[in-house]
């Protein structure tokens, strides 16, 4: 719902307090997850729960309460501007043996989730602090992208994306490239910025693509800006093996939120030693220390070598079962409806394509509203286009992280709408 501020509203408070994706879609995880529970929630990106992983994280923290030196480092002392030392020494430790990458205690920071890493970055590399429109642009080579970066931008049209080739596959199945052909970068962009596996449609773009990025990025002397929140090295949910490696022209995102923490707001930036040294010094200015709960979690974590296991044998089964089950979920409830479905290479989502819906996604969205099942539309994914095709209002996404009772309710639910939106029978 549209709200109406003062007219004497700031540049800034004008800027930040308009419609947003991201902010109706928080609302609507807010309502599902923590005030109104009977809602099937299939919306937000929140992780599922995982006993196993839990109940590890439960013997660490009580390692850590129990021990008075490691209890105070975690509720009594803030943080240094950089980021926790000990972690940082862990994270170097980490990526040099698991990862074989090249970093040192002086590419990496901490910040409160990488959500607020995205706003530091996007900002630092294409704000003009002049007039109203950004000159410099944060260049996305295939939409749909995370809705969460699209408004973060202080400037107007910051954000610049690109429509991405679509090929049909078997099973009801389709797949994103990027199209190379169409993808403008030049001396108004300020960096490429994609996430792998791409929040909504859980596409892995392959390791060639990241090649021909890295080159692009490269000739044009801008950083290629990795979002590695659901993918490698942690929490690692991508079903088909690809390396990931990090160089002193990229800056690779992570977080603690997708391997099953986003109530610890930890995000790691691994990045050049200019742009760490940034990150640090506007991260303390605007949030003067990040907490210690995910540093001290994922320090603990990382000096037991517990975080490999995990991810391997908890997390990725757990999803992968979960990816198969909606799957055929969809298959038995969407009988003779026109879908396809994305190949689900990674991250906990589905993105489903309806072509030819006679109802936009977001009428779709309203409908199931009704019926108690919030799903996310997929409009709001496809932004920084002077033009969306009509692919960007015939998408849905689905997250695969409830139970699998809740998964089956809502996408029956789904199939019996969709078969009168289609008039089948
Ligand atoms: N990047 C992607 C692709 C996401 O899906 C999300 C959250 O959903 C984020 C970043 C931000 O996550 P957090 O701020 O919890 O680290």
């Amino acid at each position: 719902m549209s709200k109406k501020f003062p007219e004497n509203q700031t540049r800034f408070s004008q800027r930040f307090t308009s419609d947003s994706g991201i902010v109706s879609l928080m609302e609507d995880l807010g309502q599902a997850l923590n005030v109104n529970p009977d809602l099937l929630f299939m919306g937000g990106g929140n992780p599922a729960r995982i006993r196993g992983f839990e109940d590890r994280i439960a013997i660490h923290l009580q390692q850590i309460a129990r021990n008075p030196e490691t209890l105070n480092k975690l509720i009594g002392i803030y943080q240094s501007p950089q980021g926790s030392e000990e972690c940082i020494q862990a994270l170097v430790k980490y990526f040099r043996k698991q990862c074989g990458w090249s970093v040192s205690e002086k590419n990496i920071a901490i910040t409160s989730g990488s959500q607020s890493a995205f706003f530091l970055l996007i900002n630092m590399l294409a704000q003009n602090g002049g007039g109203e429109e950004a000159q410099k642009k944060i260049c996305f080579p295939i939409m749909p992208e995370y809705l969460g970066y699209s408004d973060q931008g202080i400037d107007h049209g910051t954000m610049l994306g690109n429509l991405p080739r679509v090929e049909l596959l078997d099973k009801n199945q389709f797949k994103y490239h990027i199209d190379f052909s169409s993808l403008a970068v030049d001396e108004e962009t300020a960096a490429i910025c994609i996430s792998r596996p791409t929040n909504p449609s859980g596409n892995v773009i392959s390791g060639e693509e990241v090649e021909q990025l890295t080159l692009l990025a490269q000739r044009k002397g801008i950083p290629l800006i990795v979002d590695c929140a659901y993918g490698n090295p942690f929490p690692g949910v991508v079903y088909e093996q690809v390396e990931s490696s990090w160089n002193e022209n990229s800056i690779f995102v992570m977080s603690l939120s997708k391997l099953g923490l986003p109530g610890v707001r930890t995000g790691i930036v691994v990045a050049k030693e200019d742009y760490i040294e940034q990150i640090t010094r506007v991260n303390t200015i605007m949030n003067l220390a990040c907490g210690n709960l995910g540093p001290s979690l994922l320090t603990s974590l990382l000096n037991a070598n517990e975080l490999p296991g995990l991810c391997d044998e908890v997390l990725l089964p757990f999803y992968r079962r979960r990816r198969d089950f909606a799957l055929k979920q969809i298959e038995k409830h969407m009988q003779g409806v026109p879908y396809r479905v994305h190949k689900p290479e990674g991250a906990f989502f589905l993105w489903l394509w309806f072509e030819g819906m006679p109802i936009s996604s977001a009428e779709l969205y309203e409908r199931m509203k009704q019926k108690g099942v919030l799903i996310m539309d997929g409009e709001h994914f496809f932004f920084g286009l002077s033009d969306k095709n009509r692919h960007a209002y015939e998408c849905i996404r689905l997250t695969y992280c409830q139970s699998e009772p809740v998964i089956e309710q809502a996408i029956r639910l789904l199939g019996q709408e969709l078969k009168s939106v289609y008039e089948l029978g």
